[in-house]
């Protein structure tokens, strides 16, 4: 894949760049020059620009959220992040000013700085040929997925990294933008995918020669309970202190409570390793301070499966309350 982008060099870090702003006649050459042969930058390269930028075309990409099925997927505008259960329909509105000859490229990335210069890739439970997932699914390598029949899956073999291009239709009249459904094909949680790395969308307006004239950002976690996940995320936002009070059930009559009325949950993220982080809850700090001393075992186990090629995934545990719940494998 050998597609570019153009980013216009503002006049300001022009002056900078030639350093000698007073010889006006190299300046203003310089500007016409800029205006024929853009800076390239590849938007499936090592590192992926992340500025949003709307362009002269008014780019801008939005979840539709008209017909949102909350059980399948919800959108926090607080955190700007998609929850989304693995496989489902999520149309997005892709918006410009209807100029032709044009196309969105969406390219999925992780957002945390150790890993940002790792492609997204999918498991190798999801990616197998046998998986369920990957029935009518031809893209097997690519965790995003469109329904759009003329898209194109694009590999960067520098990078690594996927990406998948839908051209962009005239638009009808009375509207600003179309529809375009995605779908992510492995979760968050998937060991030796994503392993539980937070991650976004990248979304970039281009022409035919991959150009690029705009780019919008959406941050997306595939997992099994969308809004249980939003509301946690969106609670962890509003106290980053990451500890939250929970009402305790009034006992019965006559039964005395040995618990008190309230009680702090222990909750943070645990580094595990530099590709992985855990999130721990546990009403008991002493549970909380055990998980998180033996999370690094747990990662050395899981590092056997993956040198087995074929064995399926453990579901990874997560501790509520004192139970450790087993997430459902994806049907
Ligand atoms: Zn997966």
């Amino acid at each position: 894949m050998e597609s570019q982008e153009s980013d216009i060099c503002p006049q300001e870090d022009f002056e900078m760049i030639l350093g000698e702003p007073g010889i006006d006649t190299l300046v203003n050459s310089a500007h016409e020059w800029t205006d024929h042969l853009p800076i390239v930058v590849d938007p499936t390269g090592e590192l992926p620009v992340r500025n949003e930028w709307a362009g002269v075309h008014f780019f801008d990409v939005k979840v539709d959220l008209t017909g949102m099925h909350k059980k399948h997927y919800v959108y926090s505008h607080k955190l700007n992040k998609l929850f989304v259960d693995m496989g489902k329909v999520v149309p997005f509105q892709i918006k410009w000013d209807g100029q032709p000859g044009l196309c969105v490229r969406a390219l999925m990335m992780f957002s945390v700085a150790d890993n940002l210069k790792h492609p997204v890739r999918r498991c190798l439970t999801h990616k197998h040929v046998d998986d369920p997932s990957n029935i009518n699914y031809q893209y097997s390598e690519h965790v995003l997925a469109t329904e759009n029949d003329n898209a194109s899956y694009e590999v960067n073999e520098s990078s690594n990294r996927h990406s998948v291009k839908v051209p962009l239709n005239s638009l009808q009249h009375g509207c600003d933008h179309i529809l375009v459904n995605y779908k992510f094909m492995c979760k968050t949680s998937c060991t030796g995918g994503l392993n539980r790395s937070p991650t976004d969308v990248i979304f970039t307006l281009e022409n035919m020669a991959g150009e690029v004239f705009g780019r919008q950002i959406v941050g997306v976690k595939i997992c099994s309970c969308p809004k249980r996940d939003k509301e946690r995320e969106e609670a962890i936002m509003a106290d980053p202190a990451g500890k939250r009070k929970m009402k305790v059930k009034k006992e019965d009559k006559g039964q005395k409570t040995l618990e008190p009325p309230t009680k702090k949950i222990k909750q943070e993220f645990v580094e595990a390793s530099p590709y992985s982080s855990f999130m721990i809850t546990a009403i008991n700090p002493q549970v909380a301070q055990h998980l998180k001393d033996h999370i690094r075992k747990w990662e050395e186990v899981k590092s056997v499966e993956w040198s087995l090629p074929g064995v399926p995934s453990t579901p990874l545990i997560e501790i509520i309350d004192n139970v450790a719940v087993l997430p459902q494998p994806y049907q």
